[in-house]
């Protein structure tokens, strides 16, 4: 058996404070640090009940929500939020359509394959753009609904929500979007793009620790969809979130730090002036980056881009040994890329508490790993 016990000096190093330029776990804010000093508390209490509503109403303001949207509060990573919505949401009965651009829209696919659920992949290349034209193979064809990771993390396409609006419009469906890498990062509007169910996940655009994730249902799909669904699981039937949701309770014992962290977060962009001024942030140091690295051996895909990341592609297979060069010489974190598009290509994040320095220093490392 190889010795799998860390060193002292490697355990001392691990949680050394690294730059995170990764999509999630981000970059955190001083602030959020401030808040996971704190013991988290027993929450069965009138209080922890009022923080939830907090949550709630927080949340949807921030999301450009209906008032009457309900608000999921899941103990579970993304993936366990999208695959609940969609068990919630779907049955046999249903004919799902899926944007399938990348592993995210891959991960749906295999969701409705576990869960016996009909559906149809618009499978893009991982340079196409989705067009209108590509919707017109499917309209009138009897979907139900349309699910779609709008910011497909895996290649950075972020797909045209009007667009999307408008053909689930025409073609009466419901729409599902998982706007886990879009959320907070770009402009989002829940009820103006008529949005049935947005999944969002405490990692990402929140800049929180791993383990919370929401989604955001229509008074229309709850009604239509959720309260008449049969459902076969314990842990993630929405039903009982629904209930317990109107006293502030979650079925379960939810992850209550990363609630508190929430919370927190929450206000902090309210009191900013709102989602947009957080996008705005986010979208200043993505613009600065983009303009920076021009003159470098990388070019970016020609689709349109989340200011979430920017997909770097370089013209050799070089992004594992620059990935681990910044890994184990710099104490900087890129995010990798999995699969094929993995050996020329990296991502860097720009949703977490960085500043312009970090990047100039990020830059000169690209520029040192080129030797230019
Ligand atoms: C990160 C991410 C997820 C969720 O991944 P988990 O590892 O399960 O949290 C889902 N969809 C998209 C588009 C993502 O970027």
């Amino acid at each position: 058996m190889t010795q799998q016990v860390l060193t002292d000096e490697e355990n001392k190093n691990r949680q050394v404070d690294a730059k995170l330029f990764t999509v999630g776990p981000a970059q955190m804010y001083q602030h959020t640090l401030e808040v996971r000093r704190h013991i988290v508390p027993y929450f069965r209490t009138p209080e922890f009940s009022k923080l939830m509503l907090e949550n709630k109403e927080m949340l949807l303001e921030t999301m450009d929500a209906a008032d009457d949207c309900e608000v999921m509060f899941l103990t579970a990573s993304g993936s366990g939020a999208m695959e609940a919505t969609v068990m919630n949401c779907f049955d046999k009965e249903d004919k799902l359509l899926i944007i399938s651009g990348g592993t995210f829209g891959e991960r749906f696919e295999k969701i409705c394959e576990i869960h016996s659920i009909p559906f149809t992949a618009l499978k893009l290349g991982h340079d196409e753009e989705l067009t209108e034209t590509h919707l017109e193979a499917y309209e009138n064809q009897g979907f139900t609904g349309l699910l779609v990771n709008l910011h497909e993390t895996y290649t950075g396409q972020l797909y045209n929500v009007e667009m999307l609006h408008r053909y689930c419009e025409r073609n009466k469906m419901f729409f599902i979007v998982d706007a886990i890498s879009t959320f907070l990062c770009d402009e989002y509007h829940m009820k103006k793009y008529g949005i049935d169910a947005t999944i969002i996940s405490s990692q990402k655009g929140l800049c929180l620790s791993p383990g919370l994730s929401l989604v955001v249902l229509s008074r229309r799909i709850i009604e239509e969809k959720i309260l008449r669904n049969q459902i076969t699981s314990l842990y993630f039937d929405f039903k009982d979130y629904l209930l317990n949701i109107k006293r502030g309770q979650t079925p379960f014992t939810p992850c209550v730090g990363v609630l508190f962290e929430l919370n927190d977060m929450l206000r902090h962009i309210i009191q900013l002036g709102g989602s947009e001024k957080r996008v705005e942030e986010v979208k200043k140091r993505c613009d600065y980056f983009r303009k920076k690295i021009c003159g470098l051996p990388v070019h970016l895909p020609s689709f349109p881009l989340s200011n979430a990341i920017t997909p770097i592609r370089f013209e050799k297979d070089i992004a594992m040994e620059f990935f681990a060069y910044l890994k184990d010489e710099k104490n900087i974190m890129v995010n990798p890329v999995g699969g094929e598009l993995g050996k020329c290509s990296i991502r860097v994040a720009h949703i977490g508490e960085l500043c312009f320095d970090d990047y100039d220093i990020l830059i000169e490392e690209m520029k040192h790993f080129f030797q230019m």
